[in-house]
């Protein structure tokens, strides 16, 4: 299996959904009384999360993540999200960069339904792996491609170890992830007021893609409980 070749430990959707249930139990949370958001890439591939609404309250989830899964709604997003939380409630975060992992266990790429071959996946990501492997094609930062450019000066600050990687794909999903990471850590810090007395749990990792017809995988690298006081 291709996908356990590169993610050995990751999760397939359904298998996620029992880890999110049997934690957010075990940590106390009231499923009937928690929101959800997510901090995922805009690529509609990754609406195969959308099913973990069935478990929270409202029709969820609230959507930080623009293109690459920065958390583009930036404090401004935290603020609403906050105010949403249910009285006595709590809330759950999902969040991370996605990668493509074809059947022929290619990264970076996806079978996408009705198409005949292959497509990038995250195309943000390498889009801007494609920038910054060649440097003089990085124009001016323009208002109609905001976010890109974000992804692109995100990558840009991390080349080096980038351009060093034997799966420069994976490395660029890597370093998304830190950065979506660290990125949602201090949004949420930065928000304290807004947040205290309730519950928050964040859930990270790597968000893993199959061609169209296969279910979808989710590789955790962080669980935590924010309880801000
Ligand atoms: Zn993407």
């Amino acid at each position: 299996m291709s996908v356990k070749a590169h993610y050995p430990k990751a999760l397939e959707i359904r298998e996620l959904e029992q880890k999110i249930t049997s934690e957010l139990n075990l940590q106390g949370f009231i499923l009937s009384r928690t929101i959800w958001g997510t901090s995922i890439c805009s690529d509609e591939v990754n609406n195969s999360f959308n099913i973990f609404s069935r478990l929270f309250v409202g029709p969820g989830p609230f959507r930080f993540g623009g293109i690459s899964g920065l958390p583009f709604t930036g404090k401004t997003g935290v603020m609403a999200f906050a105010s949403h939380i249910p009285d006595k409630g709590g809330a759950f975060i999902l969040y991370g960069p996605h990668i493509g992992v074809s059947n022929e266990g290619k990264t970076g790429e996806i079978l996408r339904q009705r198409q005949d071959s292959n497509s990038t996946c995250c195309g943000s990501l390498i889009a801007g792996l494609s920038a910054i492997q060649n440097p003089s094609t990085i124009g001016e930062e323009t208002a109609s491609d905001y976010q890109q450019a974000q992804v692109v000066k995100m990558l840009n600050a991390e080349r080096d170890q980038i351009l060093g990687a034997d799966d420069q794909v994976k490395e660029v999903t890597e370093k998304a992830y830190q950065k979506i990471h660290n990125d949602l850590k201090e949004l949420i810090h930065d928000c304290k007021d807004a947040l205290v007395g309730k519950k928050l749990y964040l859930m990270g990792g790597i968000v893993i893609n199959t061609n169209w017809d296969e279910e979808d995988y989710f590789d955790i690298r962080n669980s935590e409980v924010i309880e801000l006081t």
